[in-house]
């Protein structure tokens, strides 16, 4: 496949260290709140990513990261420590929060079909690994202790900004990171590889260190969860844009001063998901969250095909009626799949390699979601059997993981009990999915036409008492949950 590397700001063709393998990373979440799908759309652009190769036959080895040890970016305008600025909000322990929000971020994953990575480390998990790290790095001379914490020493490197063309003098470090400048630092990219001493005081999770004790810099985690579980040479590192500047260079900073080599051959960075009124963010406007989504009645699943509508590196703008849009044209698509019959004819086998080729070859060009999406209209009209399209769409479902068949069944049992209904009389029952509940508002309703009030009424409080409520519409009746 060709992919653009952040790195070299060019499309490149993806080359591993080892042939067939992939050694693949990500950014995990701070987990000291809910994702807000600004964050999602990251982790189903990298989902798709990952399932495009294994696609593409590579054996790939996922590692994530959580980051339950607090860090400083961005922190500047709170003043607390994020994790237990989340602790003492909902009045918890701080591993409280963060297992909670660990496992609110997995059920996250779940309803978007997104896969858990092959290892997922908490950072709390391997200070051991970090301690070793930092003193590896100060022993190299690629660090330095000062006013009671480690830095990286940016100065010892030939070369320090990779993501950003931007000339060093006009990285103003302690407004991006919206940390107030450090009179510790030797220059002004330095960053903090061990804190014993930082404006968090109070901070919950400290660790004895050869340096006091203290706790790790955020950067330090990623390099080391990668270093430990993807070994020396990592091919794909993924996050959010956001991460690129300093989070990234920083990880390659120090990942390269440690192994002497280079690190990481490809970076693979997700724009922004926008409002109308900029960047989505957690402390801005709507907070946005799957759970919310599913509360005003949306399928989960209808935001990551928003999602895969657009590319990747492209700014993505959400609003409620972009997200109603998808709804409709994921519907309309999964009814004409639904349409499709699948005892019509046998698999054609050279069909499906065909289109299994040219997906390859659509979505292959940079992760270009959009061209696999709409090769999916395509093969809906392909000149083949019904059961060709059905294995063709299950093929490529396998990389974009939008349910396809299994929701295009269930609207086929649907119409299969709908049609049961009228032949038993043309009465028709609509609800929220129960079987149980259907058959008591049939049977209600035959008791109505045998004249049977009194049997029909006895059901109808039955079903009240179950909370549920039944209305009567022309030909048969609806109900719901109240
Ligand atoms: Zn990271």
């Amino acid at each position: 496949m060709y992919l653009y590397n952040s790195a070299t700001h060019k499309k490149e063709e993806f080359q591993t260290h080892t042939p067939g393998r992939v050694e693949m990373y990500t950014c995990g979440p701070t987990v000291y709140h809910f994702a807000h799908i600004g964050n999602l759309r990251s982790y189903i652009m990298e989902d798709v990513l990952e399932k495009f190769l294994r696609y593409e036959g590579y054996d790939v080895n996922r590692v994530m990261n959580i980051t339950d040890v607090g860090h400083l970016t961005s922190d500047a305008d709170e003043g607390e420590d994020k994790m237990l600025k989340g602790a003492k909000r909902e009045n918890k322990s701080v591993m409280d929060i963060a297992k909670f929000y660990t496992d609110a971020f997995f059920a996250d994953c779940e309803k978007l079909n997104i896969k858990v990575p092959e290892v997922v480390q908490p950072a709390t998990g391997l200070i051991d690994e970090f301690i070793t790290t930092v003193q590896g790095l100060l022993d190299k001379g690629f660090a330095y202790f000062a006013g009671g914490n480690v830095y990286f020493d940016t100065s010892k490197l030939d070369s320090y900004h990779v993501f950003h063309n931007h000339e060093e003098d006009a990285l103003d470090v302690g407004v991006r990171e919206g940390v107030e400048e450090d009179s510790n630092k030797r220059n002004k990219n330095d960053f903090v590889l061990w804190f014993t001493k930082s404006k968090f005081e109070d901070q919950a999770l400290k660790w004895d260190s050869p340096w006091g004790v203290g706790y790790p810099g955020w950067h330090i985690e990623c390099s080391c969860i990668s270093m430990k579980f993807n070994g020396e040479y990592l091919d794909l590192h993924c996050g959010g844009i956001d991460n690129a500047f300093p989070h990234h260079t920083n990880e390659i900073a120090q990942s390269e001063a440690y192994l002497g080599h280079p690190w990481c051959k490809q970076w693979f960075h997700v724009a922004h998901l926008n409002t109308n009124s900029g960047k989505m963010s957690k402390s801005k406007g709507e907070f946005l969250t799957v759970s919310l989504l599913e509360e005003k009645g949306y399928d989960p699943i209808v935001y990551r095909f928003f999602c895969l509508q657009s590319h990747y590196r492209k700014g993505l703008v959400f609003s409620w009626e972009n997200l109603d849009n998808a709804t409709v044209a994921f519907q309309k698509l999964i009814s004409r799949i639904a349409a499709l019959k699948p005892d019509n004819g046998e698999v054609d086998g050279a069909v499906l390699a065909e289109y299994e080729d040219k997906f390859k070859s659509l979505v292959g060009n940079d992760l270009n979601t959009s061209m696999g999406v709409t090769a999916l209209y395509d093969v809906l009209k392909a000149k083949t059997t019904d059961a060709t399209k059905l294995a063709i769409l299950a093929s490529y479902d396998k990389v974009l993981s939008l349910s396809l068949l299994d929701k295009a069944a269930k609207v086929r049992e649907e119409q299969a009990k709908a049609q049961t209904a009228k032949a038993a009389g043309g009465y028709t029952v609509t609800g929220e999915g129960d079987p149980a509940i259907d058959a008591l508002v049939l049977a209600r309703g035959e008791a109505k036409k045998a004249k049977n009030f009194a049997e029909a009424d006895r059901i109808r409080d039955e079903l009240k008492a179950m909370g549920v409520e039944v209305t009567d519409v022309p030909g048969g009746a609806s109900w719901k949950k109240v």
